[in-house]
């Protein structure tokens, strides 16, 4: 039996309790002969809290000393794991994510993990050790400061180290059975996806389906590592994230045309009003939020008035970026040319997942008459090979979703849809 690497999210560690029951659960794997490297996050809402009370202390943070602040959640609960295991009458030791060997660059708030030396982790099960390891947290390899991931950044701890361990699988333990055809907390009618491949995971991670981050997908399919999503609150079968289709029976489990709905709340649009329709505006928007190392999603340009010759450029970004984002384009107004700005934080994107869109003629259509049918109105809209997204007003997401769900034949016939915890933050 190899090594596995567990991951169990805030709501799985949300009390004494939740920690006792997931020991509980790690030490299960430790007695059927697996070496066990356990990764876990911040307990229920620690890392939402923490942030709240730096907002208190100062409303733009300082980078490094913010993730200073976050980390110490995850500090708390790898603690606390260690000693629930050790009172289960095994051998526990928990390591910060510097001490793991998770190597970043030195990007505050959403460090990239560069590289990964998991020696003290090696060394620890081969002395017969359940190894814990704070996620969502590293050290920058030039400044040797300590960094975060981003959020929901556990993920990605757990398949890096899967990967530099040569892990036989990578378990991700959350609050629902698996990877479901929409959220289920949106969706009650959704269906749990019994194996899903990276491609279209990734696309519903990268469109809000915060069940997996979205990097965590890339760093599993760059390394081919196996993701196993199930419920830490059920023993259920979860989801499979692989290349390959898992075999169910003596049939492979085959590849759905349609995989899923995706929604997110968490962005915003911003509008340059009155620039120029002239080359090189755009290059010198973009410009300005790249330099502030900002990451923008969808982007749209107005036709021009031909009486004034100016356009309208509207773009989607993090609401957590919005603020960074007008200083730097207010700070730069002159250079850019432009008359106002405009900051819209009530919008939401819906989108549709599928790798059969690209052969079935007919999907697109059918998308915007299920959002016509539930009178949504569209605001922006993009597409890849694989997914098609649109903005709407934030109050029409859940009847946007459900209504798309319902017209590609996604509901299930029960409510299978099972929230085991959470608070949905
Ligand atoms: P954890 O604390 O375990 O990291 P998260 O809150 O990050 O858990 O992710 C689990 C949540 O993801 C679920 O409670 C669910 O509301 C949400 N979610 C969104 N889309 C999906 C989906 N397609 N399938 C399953 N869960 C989803
Ligand atoms: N605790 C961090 C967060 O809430 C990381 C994680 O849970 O994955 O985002
Ligand atoms: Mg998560």
């Amino acid at each position: 039996m190899g090594l596995v690497v567990q991951k169990y999210g805030g709501s799985s560690v949300a009390d004494a309790e939740g920690i006792k029951r997931v020991a509980k659960r790690i030490v299960e794997a430790k007695k059927n002969g697996h070496q066990v490297v356990v990764v876990v996050s911040a307990m229920g809402d620690t890392t939402d809290e923490l942030i709240d009370l730096a907002e208190q202390v100062s409303p733009m943070p300082a980078g490094r000393e913010f993730d200073m602040l976050l980390t110490a959640g995850e500090r708390i609960s790898m603690a606390l794991l260690a000693m629930a295991i050790k009172n289960l009458g095994h051998e526990a030791q928990s390591f910060t994510g510097s001490q793991a060997g998770v190597i970043t660059d030195s990007v505050h708030n959403k460090a990239r993990i560069i590289d990964v030396t998991p020696g003290r982790i090696q060394d620890s099960v081969d002395q017969g050790n359940i190894a814990i390891v704070a996620g969502f947290q590293g050290v920058s390899q030039d400044k040797k400061d300590i960094t975060t991931l981003g959020r929901g950044g556990s993920d990605t701890t757990a398949v890096a180290l899967a990967a530099a361990l040569n892990a036989e699988v990578c378990e991700i333990y959350t609050d629902v059975d698996g990877v479901f055809t929409a959220d289920p907390r949106v969706v009650k009618k959704a269906k749990k996806i019994d194996w899903i491949s990276f491609e279209d995971m990734l696309e519903l991670a990268s469109s809000g389906s915060k069940v997996l981050l979205h990097r965590c997908v890339e760093y599993a399919r760059r390394y081919n590592i196996p993701i196993h999503v199930r419920s830490s609150f059920s023993g259920l079968q979860g989801t499979w994230v692989s290349s390959e289709p898992i075999e169910q029976g003596d049939k492979k489990v085959e590849q759905a045309i349609i995989s899923g709905v995706a929604h997110d709340t968490s962005e915003a649009k911003v509008t340059v009003v009155g620039v120029p329709d002239k080359p090189g505006e755009a290059a010198a928007i973009f410009r300005t939020i790249a330099d502030a190392e900002i990451n923008i999603d969808m982007v749209v340009q107005n036709v021009s008035a031909a009486s004034t010759g100016l356009t309208d450029i509207s773009f989607t970004l993090p609401k957590t970026e919005g603020r960074k984002a007008i200083d730097a384009l207010e700070r730069n107004k002159s250079g850019i040319g432009f008359d106002s700005l405009r900051y819209d934080d009530q919008i939401g994107k819906i989108s549709l997942v599928g790798a059969g869109m690209k052969t079935n003629p007919g999907v697109t259509a059918a998308f915007f008459e299920a959002l016509s049918g539930a009178s949504v109105n569209i605001e922006l809209i993009s597409t890849s090979e694989i997914r098609i997204s649109v903005v709407t007003r934030a109050d029409d997401v859940p009847e946007a979703v459900r209504a798309v769900h319902t017209a590609f034949g996604l509901d299930s016939d029960s409510d299978e849809a099972v929230v085991y915890g959470g608070t949905g933050r």
